[in-house]
């Protein structure tokens, strides 16, 4: 199948995210092992489960920065996995917020927010700084506009990586446990933000350990384990009365 990216979409229409019979190796170690989901426009999905059990491939599989083995992914529509795909034109409608904030050191915050802006989707400067101060003032960080990342915490500096992704418009918010690598006390406003962006109405995949905000924020859980989805529903069933032993066993070491 293979379809021009904007005018023939070949995905079950209106998903935002849908992923079909989904497999991922590493040479011998199979690491997905077949993913089936969906995202619907708005929906907040938290994907949790233990270390190793495949969160980040799956992640990574959905911007295809890993190729998947096996399986579709579509995005709005459009096949990712489809050879023909003009694959940045696609990415370019998927921000990704890692553990890692991955800010450029050498550049202020305010160069940070607009460099993909204009080098990617070819705004001018004036535009882009627009853009940059409307998304900074979003994650509560327009006075550190011309700060550099090393005199932002940890926390901040997240905040940064947040809005440099809203600045490019995405139509889908990918996060990859964006709060692991934070001091404790520098948790609460990541959350804050992100609690904001699922009430603006964002479509988010978030991969986290934080069951309060799964439980506060998302739409449907997933929960992973060795390469497949365990169980996925409401947060009240999924974390509040899970059906399989292996989810119980899991949230009873987290929670
Ligand atoms: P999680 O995010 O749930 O902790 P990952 O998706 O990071 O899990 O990893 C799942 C498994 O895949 C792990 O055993 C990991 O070592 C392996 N893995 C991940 N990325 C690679 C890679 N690029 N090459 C080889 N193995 C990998
Ligand atoms: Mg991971």
């Amino acid at each position: 199948m293979s379809a021009a990216p904007s005018t023939a979409p070949s995905g079950t229409a209106g998903h935002a995210v849908e992923i079909r019979g989904l497999h991922k190796s590493f040479g011998d170690l199979e690491v997905l092992k077949g993913i089936d989901f969906t995202v619907e426009p708005g929906q907040v999905v938290c994907v949790i489960g233990p270390s190793g059990s495949g969160k980040s491939t799956l992640l990574r599989c959905v911007n295809l920065l890993e190729q998947p083995t096996a399986g579709q992914v579509f995005v709005d529509g459009v096949e990712l996995t489809d050879p023909d795909v003009d694959i940045d034109a696609a990415r370019r409608r998927i921000g990704m917020v890692f553990q890692q904030f991955n800010l450029f050191p050498h550049l202020t915050v305010l160069r940070n927010v607009t460099i993909a802006q204009q080098r990617v989707l070819r705004r001018g400067k004036r535009e882009a700084e627009r853009i940059a101060i409307e998304n900074l003032e979003r994650v509560g960080l327009a006075d550190r506009a011309n700060s550099y990342p090393s005199q932002l915490s940890g926390g901040q500096q997240q905040r940064v990586a947040i809005a440099r992704a809203l600045a490019m418009d995405p139509a889908l918010m990918l996060f990859d446990e964006p709060t692991s690598a934070l001091d404790p006390e520098l948790v609460g406003d990541v959350l804050t933000v992100m609690r904001k962006l699922a009430e603006d109405g964002m479509t988010m995949l978030v991969v986290t350990h934080e069951m309060g905000f799964a439980r506060e924020v998302a739409d449907r859980v997933v929960f992973m384990d060795g390469g497949v989805i365990v169980e996925d529903g409401p947060p009240e069933q999924v974390i509040g009365a899970p059906r399989q032993e292996r989810t119980r066993t899991f949230l009873r070491r987290v929670l």
